[in-house]
């Protein structure tokens, strides 16, 4: 690609592939309560999108994304090309006519799409085409037409150079499935003119992420994420601890015990690459006793070596320089702020310097909470600030921040540390009781008025004997049981019976539901 050609895809803005979309608020609802609106995104991008804000040296990137070309024009069609190419000076008659038509045909969808900007508008696309028509040309006239000036040889070389050029072309774009989503919601924000509303903007959105990593406990290659994100606005330090805040009311609420949250400042454009080097001058200083992959990342991304769960090279780590020490004053004092703000609000923390987390666009504040029974992957949400990723991706410059908690992670710690998920399991409040005809026609009433009433009822759908319907009611963990047979109907009189201490009432129909309410 020439520089020109590479510029102009670098200033291309990333939209929302043709046919996925996103769904804004306000057409969804939920989070609204805590003053976040929903954000539904598709599950495929640009590969492009992923790699500018991840980074290109990061695992995730580098290693981890199920990619694949999304084509505009079909493989098959470009092999009826070739064949065309192939084929032209030997070929006759119908079968003649039949490969000049599927290659005006596939020289037509392939110029369609480029207009339409589906396929790349590369270097090697624009090209392609030019020498696609012009071979075209010259093949067509000189065996459609006799045409006898272009000799059967240098109808032999344009056909060469027209198969090379095939297969040079690009017919779509590589996609991704997303790996993770704050790079889709910059996306969005941009590509919706989120700046023009009322800042900051406030995200949530849940489904799954992909990425090609080892299967392990805790660990799976499709994984699902809660992401929550502050777009625009300003970049106080309130807002970071804000965001933690409610991370772990989030997790107190669920009755999640011993998290940890962790967090650190990695600085700024400013300072931060001060830091690398420094870092990388260290590190190079150690590099014989380092593993491959620290060895490898001191070129690469020095910031990740921080990262190494390696034994042997603990030690090493902990005498390397940390980055608190080199913060611009901009940056220190941003994070004195983030610590200020956590201790308001009563949020305990660590502070750990190693922790830079793998993916680039954070700067300034990072943080990671752990939870219990989960083993080595025992992170459940990670986040932190990201004020510089919106305009990499060719929007304004807004500050940003959010995190993801990782769901199968936090259901797995919940069960590990006891959280049965019968205990959470939505008992029913009332359990008919029925038996006989009469009572079956009363207990249909009674659960239609009791639901009608916002009471969760289970009227089961067949007779059974009055001691093994209690049984079950008992097993689902009902609180009541409303007993109906041929004396309650015809006296009038129903039977209610209180669970866990065998108490019974006698009450009237119409008494049933104030009764229930009172209760209650
Ligand atoms: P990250 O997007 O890497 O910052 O991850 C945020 C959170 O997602 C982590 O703290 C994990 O809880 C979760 N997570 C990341 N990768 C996986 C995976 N492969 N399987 C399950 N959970 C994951």
């Amino acid at each position: 690609m020439s520089e020109g050609a590479v510029k102009k895809e670098e200033r291309r803005k990333f939209q929302a592939i043709k046919g996925t979309r996103d769904i804004l608020p306000p057409e969804t609802a939920l989070w609204n309560r805590v003053g976040f609106g929903e954000i539904r995104l598709p599950i495929f991008e640009e590969t492009e999108l992923f790699a500018r804000s991840i980074g290109g040296d990061t695992d995730v990137v580098a290693k981890e994304m199920y990619s694949f070309v999304d084509k505009a024009v079909p493989d098959i069609e470009r092999a009826s090309g070739e064949a065309f190419a192939r084929e032209v000076l030997f070929a006759t008659g119908d079968a003649f006519a039949d490969y000049v038509e599927k290659f005006e045909g596939f020289l037509e969808r392939v110029k369609k799409a480029y207009r339409s900007g589906e396929i790349p508008h590369t270097e090697a696309n624009r090209n392609g085409i030019e020498k696609l028509e012009k071979y075209r040309a010259v093949a067509l006239e000189r065996v459609q037409w006799g045409d006898l000036n272009t000799s059967p040889e240098a109808v032999a070389d344009y056909t060469a150079a027209a198969a090379a050029f095939l297969w040079h072309m690009q017919l779509g774009y590589p996609m991704s499935l997303r790996p993770e989503a704050t790079a889709s919601v910059c996306r969005a924000y941009i590509e919706h003119n989120m700046q023009q509303l009322p800042q900051p903007v406030k995200l949530y959105c849940i489904g799954p992420m992909f990425r090609r990593e080892r299967p392990q406990k805790g660990r799976y290659r499709q994984f699902y994420q809660i992401d929550a994100e502050v777009l625009g606005g300003t970049d106080a330090p309130a807002i970071d601890a804000e965001v933690i805040e409610m991370v772990m009311t989030f997790f107190d609420r669920l009755g999640l015990e011993g998290v940890q949250l962790d967090i650190n400042c990695i600085g700024d454009k400013k300072c931060r690459p001060k830091y690398v080097e420094l870092l990388r001058a260290e590190l190079s200083k150690v590099k014989d006793k380092l593993g491959a992959d620290s060895q490898r990342r001191i070129e690469t991304n020095p910031l990740r070596v921080l990262d190494s769960k390696l034994e042997s090279e603990q030690k090493l780590i902990e005498a390397m320089p940390h980055i608190a020490d080199h913060l611009c004053e901009e940056c220190a004092e941003n994070y004195r702020g983030v610590k200020k703000e956590l201790e308001l609000r009563g949020v305990k923390y660590r502070e750990n310097w190693r922790l830079v987390r793998g993916l680039d666009y954070y700067m300034r504040t990072t943080f990671e909470i752990t939870a219990p029974g989960l083993g080595s992957q025992n992170a459940v949400c990670g986040g932190g600030r990201y004020d510089g990723l919106m305009e990499l991706l060719g929007g304004p410059r807004t500050n940003a921040t959010g995190f993801a908690i990782g769901e199968d992670r936090l259901i797995l710690s919940l069960l590990e540390t006891g959280h049965s998920p019968l205990a959470t399991r939505h008992a029913p409040l009332l359990y008919i009781a029925w038996m006989g005809e009469k009572a079956y026609a009363a207990a249909i009433r009674a659960a239609k008025d009791l639901r009608n009433a916002g009471f969760s009822v289970e009227l089961p759908p067949v007779e059974q004997k009055f001691g093994k319907a209690l049984g079950q009611a008992d097993k689902l963990g009902a609180r009541f049981a409303l007993i109906l047979g041929d004396n309650e109907v015809s006296s009038g009189e129903w039977t209610l019976k209180t669970l866990a201490d065998g108490k019974q009432e006698k009450l009237r129909e119409s008494d049933l539901v104030e009764h229930l309410k009172k209760q209650l």
